[in-house]
């Protein structure tokens, strides 16, 4: 019996989810909260109860020896010797690593090289590994990189047009993120299509954050986000694509610094921006039923983009034979997917049975009709899942 422990170390939080890989059974799953207060939250679900708890937790440290004595109070686990492996998801990999790595210091030293570019999770998920290393000593550490699915890109697809040198001496171009989403739900749909030599999916990675790739013969070939995760399509409080000129004239006009207005483009920007209502879709939607303009609006510019996208993936993989749509509002709303598909069926020959789209609310679903050109689906996420499964292969479990 192999457990093993995906973790996701943020900047204040922690979450995790145990799994019993003989089935890939999920065990528990959880978050801790505002990690660093005195109001810190400890989420635990186990057994179809949820247990919450709010306390002071100092840092990932204090939090991960929480979490790991709440496994044994609960009896979820005798010892935690049980827990074979660590899976850590890492959000910036670089160039250095094309797939899941065994973590060990080596790969910490190369996450940490690159902090700059993922300041804020970078460091988070070396805390993570750190006092997951010191509470489980016995367990072995994988980690697995949002960017490594993105690293097949071609350099025309990855570098900016800018000199050249901000690519050899700062590292600048387009790494993509959500890779390990976008890598899961493209291999659902090719063990769908049953063609996996040769198949073309576009992935609509469609949550709070969000991002598309064009995913031909199972590998990536582009995707929506750049060098961060700001670039790409509109997002809950991110912009996406902006024209670059924007930044310095807002910074002149409004007497604000560089610092101030890329966090404005990333806190403040996107549906919350435009609607000023809120950031979820789910608000935004209910406010545009009630009639607000702005909030139309809003949602009107978040179609278009990720149908423009959609566009640019199908030129560029020369056709698709399957759309495929996950995260919160990828499965959830069935009107955000009408609308989408609304704007690109009638120069891609896409058609949809309704009645489908309609019921597909977080569960797999075939969308498109047998006459659609290309075959539209919804593929619920389970990034902790390949996580988990990435630490037993690499760990030889
Ligand atoms: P994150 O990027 O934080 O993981 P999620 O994948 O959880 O985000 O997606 C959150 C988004 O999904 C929010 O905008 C939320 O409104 C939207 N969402 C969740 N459920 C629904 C629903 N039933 N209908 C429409 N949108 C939904």
């Amino acid at each position: 019996m192999a457990k093993i422990i995906s973790v996701n170390a943020g900047s204040s939080s922690l979450k995790f989810r145990l799994f019993e890989m003989d089935d890939e059974t999920p065990i528990t799953s959880g978050v801790i909260e505002r990690i660093g207060f005195d109001d810190a939250i400890f989420t635990i679900k186990y057994n179809g109860e949820k247990d919450v708890k709010t306390l002071p937790i100092k840092d990932h440290k204090v939090a991960v020896q929480l979490l790991l004595e709440a496994l044994i109070d609960k009896k979820i686990v005798n010892s935690l010797d049980e827990i074979k492996g660590v899976g850590h998801r890492v959000v910036h990999g670089g160039e250095y690593f094309s797939s899941s790595a065994i973590f060990d210091q080596d790969t910490a030293d190369k996450i940490d090289a690159i902090r700059a570019l993922a300041p804020l999770h970078n460091p988070a998920h070396l805390t993570g590994y750190y006092a997951f290393k010191e509470a489980i000593p016995t367990a072995g550490a994988v980690a697995v990189f949002d960017t490594a699915f993105h690293q097949t890109m071609e350099p025309s697809s990855y570098i900016y047009p800018i000199p050249y040198k901000y690519y050899t001496e700062n590292k600048v171009r387009k790494y993509g993120a959500h890779g390990t989403s976008h890598f899961y739900v493209s291999q659902k749909v090719i063990e769908k299509l049953g063609n996996p030599e040769h198949s073309k999916i576009i992935v609509c990675h469609l949550g709070a954050g969000g991002s598309l790739s064009a995913v031909k013969d199972g590998k990536s070939i582009n995707t929506s986000m750049g060098l961060t995760p700001l670039a790409g399509i509109m997002m809950g409080t991110r912009s996406g694509d902006v024209d670059p000129s924007i930044i310095s004239y807002i910074c002149e006009q409004t007497n604000i610094s560089v610092e101030e207005m890329i966090d404005i483009l990333n806190k403040q920007s996107g549906l919350l921006g435009v609607s000023g209502v809120s950031s979820d879709f789910r608000d935004v939607e209910k406010a545009m039923q009630e009639g607000n303009e702005r909030a139309k609006l809003a949602r009107q510019i978040f179609v278009r983009r990720v149908a423009d996208y959609i566009g640019r993936y199908f030129v560029q993989m020369g056709g698709c034979d399957a759309i495929a749509f996950t995260a919160g509002i990828g499965e959830n709303s069935f009107s955000g997917r009408h609308d989408i598909l609304e704007a690109i069926k009638e120069a891609l020959g896409i058609q949809i049975n309704e009645d489908i789209n309609h019921e597909a609310i977080g569960e797999e679903a075939l969308i498109s009709t047998p006459e659609s050109k290309i075959k539209v689906f919804v593929i619920p996420t389970d990034e902790e899942l390949v996580i988990a499964r990435d630490t037993k292969r690499l760990l030889n479990l």
